[in-house]
């Protein structure tokens, strides 16, 4: 069983119908209902667009926040907390009259009875109809096949994910500073971090920094600085979707931070010990999945044909052919446009969630919309450490310093709300000029809380 699968049966246990409240919502009286599954950046941009739109709009996700996820390897660098990069996808109920947030997991779409299924722990499954369905579910961590890979070595995605990440890089430091064994020693102080994309790149070089810079001088018996720090690609470079002049200058930088590079090396297996890529052992404690990903299972249900990571094929206005009032925006949609096909970026998730929010909105007031969608490149950043980004739009390309300021000031632009702005600007200053990480923290076990007769 998958690791998502397993999730959806504990929320809703199958084989009990006795224990399954199921019941279907009647809009409020003569207006239509949209439904928007997921409240990521495409979810939301679509929920926005239909502010004024005289309809009910329910945007359910299975997460009460909409998470800011090119910031998550700060968190898992202990650079942000969680609530700097998140805000609670509620409080758009505030904001928004003809909205309603619901927090379930959708487990089923039926697009002949126009019906979605929705789980909520403890309520059991609420089958809800829609007159437009809004598909935004995103992807998920993919282990290429290889899902018992995730025990050994999270993936990032969420803000629980970062947070596992954070605590088992710092428990790595702290058991390595424990053990009087040479070779143990070794293995704690070891990282691995498995893909060189945009994300693998951004962990590891923020890794590199944090154990150079802020846990230096943390720690008597051991030297933080001197932990082997390993990215792993399968392909030939670093940042495969970025120009090759870029991404060798990548590889340069990440090599001045002490990252090792290694390009054209396949994972053959994750285990407790490390890793075994092309046949050779590399002990560690700390493996990091920062390579592939996959589609949520709901665009399979739409009845519509998938590309191979599972994204369901949308016609030129991103609905799916056959089901009308049925759109698929964001990473879960595959659109092509110019013969090739649209990235799976936030700027696009966001454009594609608003035209579809627009073109649900004129449709309810009896218009058609003649222009489909169009996605307008504003360019791909990687931030490699401290003072140090690439930029490619189009043909231009730029890397260095003033780079990393235009990085800096978009990512601040483009968190979710002032709140964020403001405690992000004020980390990201500490931390420059400080060299501190204030959110060096690792969880207690449940356990250390308990009751004390329960101990
Ligand atoms: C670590 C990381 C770093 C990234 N860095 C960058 C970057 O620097 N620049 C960039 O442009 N892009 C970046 N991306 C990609 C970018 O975040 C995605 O393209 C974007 O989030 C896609 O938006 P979306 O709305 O389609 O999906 P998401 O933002 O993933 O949102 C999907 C939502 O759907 C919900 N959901 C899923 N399934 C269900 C269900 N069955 N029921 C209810 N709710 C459900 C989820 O909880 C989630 O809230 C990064 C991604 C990651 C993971």
């Amino acid at each position: 069983m998958t690791i998502a699968t397993r999730r959806w049966a504990e929320l809703c246990p199958p084989n009990q119908p006795e224990q399954r409240t199921v019941f279907v919502d009647a809009p409020r009286s003569g207006r239509k209902r949209v439904v928007i599954i997921g409240g990521g950046f495409a979810g939301l941009a679509a929920a926005r667009a239909l502010r004024h739109a005289n309809a009910d709009v329910v945007l359910i996700d299975r997460r009460n926040h909409h998470v800011f996820q090119p910031l998550l390897y700060q968190v898992a660098t202990a650079v942000l907390a969680p609530a700097e990069i998140a805000v609670p996808i509620r409080q758009l109920e505030v904001r928004q009259r003809n909205l309603s947030v619901v927090l379930a997991e959708v487990t089923g779409v039926n697009v002949a009875s126009r019906t979605i299924e929705a789980c909520a722990a403890g309520v059991g499954v609420r089958k809800m109809a829609f007159d437009y369905l809004v598909v935004a579910t995103g992807m998920r961590p993919s282990y290429f096949g290889h899902d018992e890979f995730a025990r050994f070595a999270p993936a990032l995605k969420s803000l629980s994910d970062a947070e596992t990440i954070r605590a088992k890089i710092l428990s790595a430091f702290e058991l390595a500073a424990m053990t009087d064994d040479e070779g143990e020693r070794e293995r704690q102080m070891t990282f691995v971090l498995v893909g060189a994309g945009p994300s693998g790149v951004e962990l590891a070089a923020s890794l590199a920094h944090m154990v150079k810079v802020t846990l230096h001088s943390n720690f008597r018996r051991i030297d933080p600085a001197k932990a082997t720090i390993i990215l792993l690609d399968a392909g030939k470079r670093v940042l495969s979707t970025f120009a090759e002049p870029l991404s060798r200058r990548v590889t340069r930088r990440l090599t001045k931070l002490g990252v090792k590079v290694l390009t054209g090396v396949k994972v053959e297996t994750v285990d407790e010990q490390g890793v075994i890529a092309d046949g050779s052992r590399i002990p560690s404690a700390t493996v990091l999945w920062t390579a592939g990903v996959a589609a949520s299972p709901l665009p399979k249900m739409l009845g519509t044909q998938t590309d191979r990571a599972g994204r369901a094929l949308v016609d030129p206005f991103l609905k799916v052919v056959n089901a009308s009032g049925v759109f698929v925006v964001g990473d879960a949609a595959w659109v092509m446009q110019d013969e090739h096909p649209v990235p799976g970026v936030a700027q696009a998730a966001i454009q594609g969630g608003r035209y579809v929010g627009r073109l649900i909105a004129q449709e309810l007031k009896g218009r058609k919309v003649k222009r489909p969608f169009r996605y307008s490149d504003k360019g791909n950043m990687a931030v490699v450490g401290k003072n140090y980004a690439v930029l490619e739009r189009g043909w231009f390309r730029t890397s260095g310093f003033m780079t990393f300021l235009v990085w800096a000031l978009v990512h601040i632009r483009s968190l979710p709300q002032s709140q964020n702005r403001l405690r992000v600007r004020r980390q990201w200053l500490w931390s420059y000029f400080t060299g501190q990480r204030s959110s060096r923290l690792i969880p207690e076990s449940p356990s250390v809380s308990a009751p004390a007769s329960d101990r």
